[in-house]
């Protein structure tokens, strides 16, 4: 049996007539940028989110540096956020001329860790990026509080987290500002690049709206420094598609965590993931931890099962941030899943027989050693 990381195309088949009218339509009316289909997928996207704005984009990297524009980052500024990211995290920072300062992650919920956040404050910290990671959401409250103890900002990056909760309440509207992507195998995918910006603050909005198209005010009036970071029609109309399948697809990503964790709890050598209790997690990785991460992923290639690694570099450790002075050994945790992480096939499309076949792999790898 072959059971691929992700399948795009089991996506795409029984929606098929929907996207291509949808897309169609955008061929139709000749506009392609921004317009009626990206502006119905932001208020769908918003309302799902219960935040007041959502801007349409380019990329959720785009979107994770627009919310550092918008929060008025600059060079000498301070942004604390987890070493365990990926690397489009850190680039909110980086891009303003500003330092991405990293601390480890906790060793249970694999977000942010609180108590190292507090401690790498200084008069320069200007935010906070909370990354949801794997599709949890990070332990948003104690964040929130220091942030407003500090007066400083916190960031969501959401770009795994599309529909995740936090004690009730749907990521993205929590923070001063969210980013989200929608890169083709994120919980919803465009069909090309694509991301988005949430916020509640009517403030913010307005500025990252300038800032996505030039920083301008009326066609060739520029009021503010600004780039390109409008989404395209036609990922609109995907999207907005997509979005009305969202809920479904998250519900059958969690479904098929509940049948991992069933079959594979009583392996003693497998570190599952951990559901916080404050958590609705969405799944968009299932990451376990093993010593014998090489070797089982190598087994699993040879039966025809797709596994990634996210991520086998922690920030602090990756080359373009040699000039910042961390060590092997700084944070140990995302050391730790650098090396022991494994993420397994996971897609809404993922049938019960492709499951189980993944967990009778595993057990057989284990009871081999
Ligand atoms: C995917 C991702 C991004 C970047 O999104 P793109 O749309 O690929 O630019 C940023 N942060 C995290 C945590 C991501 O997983």
């Amino acid at each position: 049996m072959q059971v691929p990381f992700l399948d795009l195309k089991a996506n795409y088949l029984p929606i098929k007539e929907e996207i291509n009218t949808a897309i169609q339509e955008v061929l139709d009316n000749t506009a392609y940028i921004l317009g009626s289909k990206v502006t119905q997928f932001e208020k769908a996207f918003a309302d799902a989110h219960h935040v007041k704005h959502c801007l349409g984009l380019s990329s959720g990297t785009d979107g994770n540096h627009l919310a550092s524009v918008v929060l008025g980052i600059q060079p000498n500024d301070e942004i604390i956020m987890p070493a365990n990211t990926f690397i489009a995290t850190a680039w909110g920072a980086t891009l303003c001329g500003a330092k991405p300062v990293f601390v480890d992650c906790d060793k249970e919920s694999y977000t942010i860790d609180i108590q190292q956040v507090e401690a790498a404050i200084t008069p320069r910290t200007k935010a906070i990026v909370a990354v949801h990671l794997y599709g949890q959401p990070a332990n948003l409250d104690p964040l929130k509080t220091i942030a407003q103890k500090h007066k400083i900002a916190l960031i969501e990056d959401a770009a795994q987290a599309h529909l995740a909760q936090y004690k009730g309440k749907p990521v993205g509207g929590i923070g001063d500002v969210a980013a989200f992507s929608f890169y083709p195998g994120k919980n919803l995918g465009a069909y090309g690049e694509a991301g988005a910006l949430t916020t509640q603050s009517d403030h913010l909005a307005d500025l990252a709206k300038k800032y996505r198209e030039h920083g301008q005010s009326a066609k060739y009036y520029h009021e503010t420094l600004g780039h390109n970071y409008r989404m395209e029609a036609i990922q609109g109309a995907v999207l907005g598609v997509k979005m009305k399948y969202l809920q479904q697809f998250t519900e059958k990503r969690r479904a098929i965590a509940q049948q991992y964790y069933q079959q594979l709890s009583g392996i003693e050598q497998l570190i599952l993931p951990k559901e916080m209790p404050y958590a609705q997690h969405v799944y968009h990785l299932f990451v376990v931890q093993t010593v014998q991460r090489d070797a089982l992923q190598q087994f699993l290639t040879e039966k025809g099962i797709g596994t990634g690694l996210h991520y086998p570099v922690p920030l602090h450790l990756q080359q373009c941030f040699k000039n910042l002075g961390y060590q092997a050994g700084n944070f140990p945790i995302s050391e730790q899943l650098g090396k022991q992480c494994l993420s397994l096939p996971m897609f809404p499309e993922m049938t019960n027989e492709q499951v189980v076949y993944v967990c009778e792999q595993i057990s057989r790898f284990f009871s081999q050693q």
